[in-house]
């Protein structure tokens, strides 16, 4: 039997994703660069935000900005490096204006963050903010999951509240640590 190749298929998903346009998106067709997401192939936390921002957009990274910097924080918080996880989102393309990505921009993007999933096989999988979680986990609120394990469809969850939500609400930052350190105890 052939062995699996986490990195292969991370690779073939990414250079898919890069050059996947024109699609009829205006999501993908007005981005600077599609962000397939980085880090581990054998990763066992896979970190899950919402969409890339104008910094993501520019670089094609992830959570490379304001909100990146804190994530940062929290896999330290967390004793995780960048290198240790994979870290990509539910849309790949940036929404103008940052707003919220719509129900058929999520669906038109589904099969990458599928077959990231299936390529890596995390252990514990982290949705960062309500629209990923809502990806995962639809009839739960982050509110009452953040910070804590929960299983859905075979998958062990770790919600917590998304950076981005802390640099606004900066009450909320307190628990982000929190909760990063119980995603230490999860590990
Ligand atoms: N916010 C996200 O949800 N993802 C990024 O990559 C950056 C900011």
């Amino acid at each position: 039997m052939r062995q699996r190749d986490p990195q292969g298929l991370l690779d073939a998903i990414a250079a898919e994703i890069r050059g996947h346009v024109p699609c009829g998106f205006a999501i993908c067709e007005q981005a600077t660069n599609l962000v397939p997401g980085e880090g581990s192939a054998t990763a066992a936390v896979m970190l899950v935000g919402e969409a890339p921002g104008a910094r993501e957009d520019e670089t094609g990274r992830p959570f490379v900005g304001g909100a990146g910097r804190l994530l940062d924080d929290l896999l330290a918080e967390a004793g995780l490096e960048r290198a240790d996880v994979f870290i990509t989102n539910v849309v790949k393309a940036r929404p103008p204006g940052n707003r919220d990505p719509k129900a058929d921009e999520v669906a038109h993007h589904r099969p990458w963050l599928d077959a990231q999933l299936d390529a890596i096989r995390p252990s514990l999988l982290v949705p960062l903010g309500r629209h990923a979680l809502q990806r995962f986990a639809p009839d739960v609120k982050i509110s009452a999951a953040h910070g804590r394990v929960i299983e859905r469809d075979g998958l062990a969850l770790f919600p917590m509240y998304h950076p981005a939500a802390a640099l606004r609400n900066p009450r909320l930052r307190d628990t982000l640590r929190a909760d990063a350190r119980a995603l230490r105890g999860a590990l």
